[in-house]
Formats: C-alpha cells, sequence, structure tokens
C-alpha cells in the first residue's frame, strides 16, 4: 500500500517524511479501513516553519475582513459537503449518524460565527499623561498549536481554529489519531475556501510523537489542548519551558443537582441525555446525579425507566448511543461498571444493545448506578463513557459540599423551581458553565467554555476565545 498522504503543509498534501503510517480502525466493526500519515518531529518541523512564514506572506497581509471573508466561505463549504463530513465523522467514531450531522451544522456554524466576528475586534484608549495618545490593541499570538481529541474531531477542528484564524494566527493542527477523518476533509475545503498556504497545517500522527513535537516546539508561540488532565500537565511542562501561554481543556465529573421541587418531566429526559450522548463521551457530561433524599427514590426510578430504554448501535441503525472511540478506551469504561457492580454498588438500570449489533464492535450497555458511596471511585473519577452515578443530599449545603467534592470544575447542572435558590448554587457551584432547569453540554457557539479546577484553565467558544487567541499590545504616542 502506498503511504497516505493527509499531512496538510504549506497549502499541499504529503506523506510522513518517513513513509509511516497509521491503521484507522472503525469502531462499530473493530476493522481497519483506511490509513493515516504518522507524521512526526520532522513533518511538525515543516508545519511549525510553513506556519511562520505565512504570517510574513499573503495570509499576513489579509486585513480583517478578507480573513473573515474565507472563514465565512468555509462554513458555506461545510455545509455543501455536510453529508460527506457527516459519514466520515460517523464511521471513523461510531456515532449516529444524526448527531453527526449535527456536529457539522455545528462545525459550519463556528466558522460563520468567528468569520462575522473578525473584522469587529476593535481596541481601547487609555487616558494618560497630557500630550499622550495611548491604545490597547489586540494582536495575533503568531503561530499556533492546536491538539484536539476524537469524541468530537469535526466540532473541535471550528472551535480550536476558528478564533484563531479569525484572529490571524497561522496555525497547526494535530488532530487525534483516533479519529481524524473529518479533520482532514475540513482541510481540504479549507484550501478549497481559498485560504493561502501555511495559514492551516494539519499533521496527523500519534500523540506522544507529533503531539508531542509540536507542544515542545521552540517556533510556536501559543497552544491549546483538549484532552486528559494527564496529558494537559505534559502540554503546560512544555509551553512552560518555552515561555508560551497555553488553553487547557480537560474532562469534568459534572453534577446534576436536583431539588424536590424540580419540575420531573422537563428535568429527566435532558438528565439521562447529558450522559448518554455520544456515548457518554463528553467532558462535559453530567455524570453524577444528586438528588435531594425525600426525592432520591422516586426521582431515580423515573430516571431508571427512561435509562432502561437508552439504545445502542451501530452509527447507520442510528440509535441514542453508538460504540466507545477505541478498544481501550472500551475496556476501561467497561472495568469501571465491573469494578462497581463487583463493589456492591446497585445498578438500577441499563441501556440496550439494537438488534443485529456487530458483536466484535465496541460497544458497553449505558448503566446507571444507585446510592454510590461519597468516596467511591465512581463518584470521583471520570469515566468518560455512558455510566450515571446517583447520589443523595440533604439540604443546599450538602447538596454543594457534594456537587464540589472533586478534583474538576467544568459544568453543573441546576434542577429546582425555587429562584433564590438557583441564584445561590449558580454562584456557589464551582465550575466554568452553568445550567438552570437544561443541560447543554458543550452549549452553543456563542457560550465561552472551559473548567476550573483539573478542568484545565482558559476559555474557549465565543468571543472570549478571541481574546485567548491573541494577546495585547499598549502603544504609547508622545504627541507634543
Ligand atoms: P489524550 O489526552 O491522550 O489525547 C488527546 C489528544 O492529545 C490526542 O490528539 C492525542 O494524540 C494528543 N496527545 C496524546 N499525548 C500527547 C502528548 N504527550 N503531547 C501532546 N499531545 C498528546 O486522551 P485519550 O487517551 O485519547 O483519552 C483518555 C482520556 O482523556 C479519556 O478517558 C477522557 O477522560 C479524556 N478525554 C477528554 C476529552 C475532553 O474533551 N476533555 C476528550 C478526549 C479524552
Amino acid at each position: 500500500m502506498s503511504s497516505p498522504k493527509t499531512l496538510l503543509i504549506d497549502g499541499r498534501w504529503h506523506a510522513a517524511q518517513d513513509g509511516q503510517a497509521i491503521d484507522v480502525i472503525d469502531p462499530s466493526h473493530a476493522k481497519v479501513f483506511t490509513q493515516i500519515s504518522r507524521g512526526g518531529k520532522a513533518d511538525i518541523d515543516l508545519a511549525v516553519a510553513a506556519a511562520r512564514s505565512a504570517l510574513s506572506g499573503p495570509w499576513g497581509r489579509l486585513t480583517a475582513t478578507e480573513r473573515g471573508r474565507l472563514l465565512m466561505r468555509l462554513g458555506e463549504l461545510i455545509l455543501a459537503h455536510a453529508e460527506e463530513i457527516a459519514q466520515l465523522e460517523a464511521r471513523d467514531t461510531g456515532k449516529p449518524i444524526t448527531v453527526a450531522r449535527n456536529d457539522v451544522k455545528v462545525v459550519a456554524r463556528y466558522f460563520e460565527f468567528y468569520g462575522s466576528a473578525a473584522d469587529k475586534i476593535h481596541g481601547e484608549t487609555i487616558p494618560y499623561l497630557d500630550g499622550y495618545n495611548v491604545s490597547l490593541v489586540r494582536v495575533p499570538h503568531g503561530v499556533t498549536a492546536h491538539i484536539i481529541p476524537w469524541n468530537y474531531p469535526a466540532q473541535m477542528f471550528g472551535r480550536s481554529l476558528a478564533p484563531a484564524l479569525a484572529m490571524g494566527n497561522a496555525t497547526v493542527l494535530k488532530p487525534s489519531e483516533d479519529a481524524c477523518l473529518s479533520g482532514i476533509k475540513l482541510a481540504e475545503l479549507a484550501m478549497e475556501a481559498g485560504f493561502p498556504p501555511g495559514a492551516l497545517n494539519l499533521v496527523t500522527g500519534y500523540g506522544h510523537e507529533a503531539g508531542a513535537a509540536l507542544t515542545a516546539h521552540p517556533g510556536i508561540d501559543f497552544a491549546t489542548f483538549t484532552g486528559s488532565p494527564e496529558v494537559g500537565v505534559m502540554v503546560q511542562e512544555a509551553t512552560a519551558r518555552n515561555h508560551i501561554p497555553c488553553v487547557l481543556e480537560l474532562g469534568g465529573k459534572s453534577p446534576q443537582i436536583v431539588f424536590d421541587d424540580v419540575d420531573l418531566d422537563k428535568a429527566v429526559p435532558v438528565i439521562v441525555k447529558a450522559i448518554t450522548q455520544n456515548a457518554g463521551q463528553t467532558c462535559s457530561a453530567g455524570s453524577r446525579l444528586l438528588v435531594q433524599e425525600n426525592i432520591y427514590d422516586r426521582f431515580v426510578a423515573r430516571v431508571a425507566e427512561r435509562f432502561a430504554q437508552v439504545r445502542v448501535g451501530t452509527p447507520e441503525m442510528d440509535l441514542d448511543c453508538g460504540p466507545i472511540v477505541n478498544r481501550k478506551q472500551r475496556d476501561r469504561v467497561q472495568g469501571f461498571i465491573d469494578e462497581a457492580i463487583a463493589s456492591g454498588v446497585p445498578v438500577l438500570a441499563q441501556g440496550v444493545l439494537g438488534e443485529g449489533i456487530p458483536g466484535e464492535g465496541y460497544f458497553v450497555r449505558p448503566t446507571l448506578f444507585g446510592r454510590v458511596p461519597r468516596d467511591h471511585k465512581l463518584a470521583c473519577r471520570e469515566v468518560f463513557g455512558p455510566v450515571l452515578s446517583a447520589m443523595s443530599f440533604t439540604d443546599e449545603d450538602d447538596a454543594i459540599a457534594l456537587a464540589n467534592a472533586t478534583e474538576y470544575g467544568l459544568a453543573a447542572g441546576i434542577w429546582t423551581e425555587n429562584g433564590g435558590r438557583q441564584a445561590r448554587l449558580a454562584q456557589r457551584v464551582l465550575s466554568g458553565q452553568v445550567f438552570i432547569n437544561c443541560y447543554g453540554a458543550g452549549g452553543g457557539v456563542e457560550l465561552p467554555f472551559g473548567g476550573v479546577k483539573k478542568s484545565g484553565h482558559g476559555r474557549e467558544k465565543g468571543l472570549l476565545a478571541l481574546e485567548e487567541m491573541s494577546t495585547t499590545k499598549t502603544i504609547v504616542h508622545h504627541f507634543k
């Protein structure tokens, strides 16, 4: 087989310099169906150099309006190729085709949102001494590095790259080796949209090779990473060595806090979806269900009823949940379930495997556990699978103590009709996002997103992402 050419460097597609490749496996059937280039340090060197020269070439000379038009053109091309991208995404990740189709709309929206924002980024003036004009302007970092995961590969392409490009950075993206086909297609469309060479470079490969080479590269000016806390630490160390800033978006153990005045019919389907969509492989999945003791049994029984109806299948079956992305993750998630059962935590409900599901695929049954002890691994550790852990609390103080009792702080859901309690809890819960009587894992592209504590730092999405993707320059002009 000839070497695949999935590295986009300086506007052209290349094979890895050493010709190596990685097999791509379809998680629904556990079968290899294509290959990608196994990019390494030498390829990263070329990509960073291409990005650097783009800053002083045609890309760097574009006006903000021209950059914005390119982003919006890419958004239009994504919509024109939506079905093809969705099919690639579904096969690569295993997610139901309807979910993949929705993800593609979101990517297009990222390019539309940041494209239209590109020429609306204003600076400030600062009153200073007599005879001076002081202005504060926003400037791009320069070369930005983007490491993204496999759970929402297409969405993450837009979320990470669109604000960076809108600000005028030249980018190098290292998508996940577990799911990068949609990213390759999106990069092809970026070329078709007319992005000048070097503005957007993409290097496929393993994290410990291409990813580590990119984040440690002395030629980058900024890095943004989404993935595990363990790798997040490595990225932070690598960027600190080069004295450059980084944004980290690392997992969560997000609580759904349910009080006895909850609107049950509204809450139950949202809570079940928030842990089963994308097979629970969502950093902001609502994975802890904290219910006030006096309604615990009644509420959890309703959740269990709904949970038992969750159906698992291949992308074409288009059910509620697909497989887990790869064998390692499947074994990890199944390990959490088996260990909890063995330690006596009661299973209240499990989803069903759809009829005709391929036996060799990486499927797990979504599982609802009840009365999980507060110090149990299930109550504190991120499973990154469709596993919901129910626990009870007595009052507001207890609810907050429990909600804040993990190392994470990404999102939280608050379910109560009491306005004062909504406001108090929203203030006291330690998390980057709070949803009151709703839960939008990820939310819209307009909403800034990120974590506190071990969930990371910095913000993506919304207009705040433009601030992260740029730095300020203070210009002091003495005119007397
Ligand atoms: P990971 O952190 O290993 O991978 C995420 C990305 O980082 C991938 O592109 C990978 O190639 C890259 N990477 C890996 N090692 C690297 C290194 N040394 N330097 C630079 N980049 C590197 O995550 P994973 O192994 O794919 O998944 C493991 C766990 O991570 C999951 O169980 C979950 O808890 C968490 N996770 C979180 C998110 C999220 O959205 N926050 C997404 C995926 C995984």
